[in-house]
């Protein structure tokens, strides 16, 4: 019974035993008896106790000392607490960061979403997670477009009914939920009136995902527990539904330049315009999160003699091999452009030019290596490659774009086929 009035207590012989107070199951012989409640951050989770077969072992000032002892020790089980809490917090922030920066834009929504989830699985409790956007037609209708958990529930193509549901705050007033027990919520429902009868879930926490291609859409997870989440939940969750929806926007951009002809029609990967769009993004994505980029320019050399020499045909299939070359030398990350004729860009996310030294060389020997052949031709090509990296040679796009020409013209005055880094005195 001592748990339900916890404090402080000193007991002698006489008050031990079957008719007092019982302290073990099978009670030895106890002279003396001392308990002191634990208490952590102001919840009482437990108990010191101490016993002696001696009789009047201790008084009054050793049972202070016990008091004083049980505090301090409330006070250190909080801070390896807090501790671990925070550390569990960084490791989150580390996985979403590299959610965010190392999603490649053709990822699949399928793939984006498990890789979500299972980023989220590691930090939350849940026995259902469902992911679920307004219909693109902008049609008022909420589809499940992934779930994990609960097998015999809502799954992906299922709608949900948003009014008076849980769903209502997340898709019309784009607010967090937190649900510490449906029954005693205001909401009637989850995604479809009547269900929690069918499937007794407790509690829930949802953010609102509202990516710029959806009218709306959110997260939810949902326990058979009671309290299952708390405040502190709803933020680190909020955080999370920030980077989604950015990483969900960024695809999006992708999609539609493919939309709006950003894509040159020759060689198959971006052109001028989608270039500079993507290097602003990229720019202001390492600003955001204080990281590199690197930027190289390649300019093929003596390439009008391919055209002088065996038309322009020949000349098309040379420029189009050497997209595919350079696409095929970086990481699926990486942003790989058409600048212009026989120009071509490539944007090296969260990296320095030195490190990038060797990308940029291995592009440079993968053409040099090829042979083109077509139609009669066979040619060895070469590239001038010019590096710049952002902050450090440039800090906005103008400033990046040039510095890169810069060094790109260098390499070629020294003869072509190779990379120069630029540098500020040249
Ligand atoms: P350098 O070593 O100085 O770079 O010489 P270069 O011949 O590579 O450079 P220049 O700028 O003199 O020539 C570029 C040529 O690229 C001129 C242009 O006719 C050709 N060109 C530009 N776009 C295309 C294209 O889409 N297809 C073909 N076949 N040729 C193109
Ligand atoms: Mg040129
Ligand atoms: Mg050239």
């Amino acid at each position: 019974n001592y748990h339900f009035d916890a404090k402080p207590e000193l007991y002698q012989a006489s008050q031990i035993g079957p008719d007092y107070i019982k302290y073990y199951q099978n009670s030895p012989k106890i002279g003396t008896l001392m308990l002191a409640p634990v208490n952590v951050n102001g919840f009482y989770v437990g108990f010191i106790g101490t016993d002696s077969v001696d009789k009047e072992s201790w008084g009054k000032e050793d049972l202070d000392l016990l008091v004083a002892f049980a505090e301090l020790f409330g006070n250190a089980v909080l801070q390896i607490d807090v501790v671990d809490q925070q550390e569990n917090y960084i490791r989150f922030f580390k996985d979403l960061f590299r959610l965010n920066t190392e999603t490649s834009l053709g990822i699949e929504p399928h793939e984006l979403y498990k890789q979500a989830a299972s980023i989220l699985k590691k930090y939350f409790s849940f026995d259902k997670l469902t992911f679920a956007f307004l219909n693109r037609d902008q049609s008022s209708e909420l589809t499940i477009e992934y779930v994990e958990g609960s097998e015999a529930d809502y799954t992906i193509g299922h709608e949900i009914s948003i009014h008076k549901g849980v769903w209502e705050p997340l898709i019309k007033e784009k607010l967090p939920v937190l649900i510490r027990d449906y029954d005693k919520s205001n909401v009637e429902f989850r995604f479809q009136p009547e269900d929690l009868k069918i499937i007794p879930f407790q509690s829930a926490i949802g953010i609102p995902v509202s990516p710029s291609s959806r009218e709306g859409g959110g997260i939810l997870m949902e326990s058979f527990k009671t309290d299952n989440y708390t405040k502190q939940d709803v933020n680190t969750l909020a955080l999370f539904g920030r980077n989604f929806t950015e990483i969900l926007n960024r695809l999006t951009v992708y999609q539609s330049m493919k939309d709006l002809a950003m894509i040159d029609g020759l060689t198959g990967i971006y052109n001028h315009r989608a270039f500079k769009e993507r290097l602003q993004i990229e720019i202001e994505r390492s600003r955001r999160y204080n990281t590199s980029l690197t930027l190289l320019i390649l300019d093929l050399d003596k390439f009008k003699r391919i055209n002088d020499t065996y038309g322009h045909l020949n000349g098309d299939y040379v420029l189009k091999k050497c997209a595919n070359i350079i696409r095929g030398s970086v990481r699926t990350v990486d942003t790989v452009a058409r600048y212009g004729g026989e120009e071509f860009a490539v944007i090296l996310i969260n990296s320095d030019k030195k490190s990038c030294l060797n990308t940029a060389e291995r592009i440079c020997k993968n053409i040099h290596t090829f042979l083109f052949e077509k139609d009669g031709m066979t040619e060895h090509m070469s590239v001038s490659i010019g590096m710049s990296e952002y902050p450090g040679d440039g800090d906005n796009l103008q400033s990046l774009i040039s510095s890169a020409d810069m060094a790109m013209y260098r390499a070629k005055r020294a003869g072509g086929n190779q990379v120069m880094l630029y540098e500020k005195e040249s």
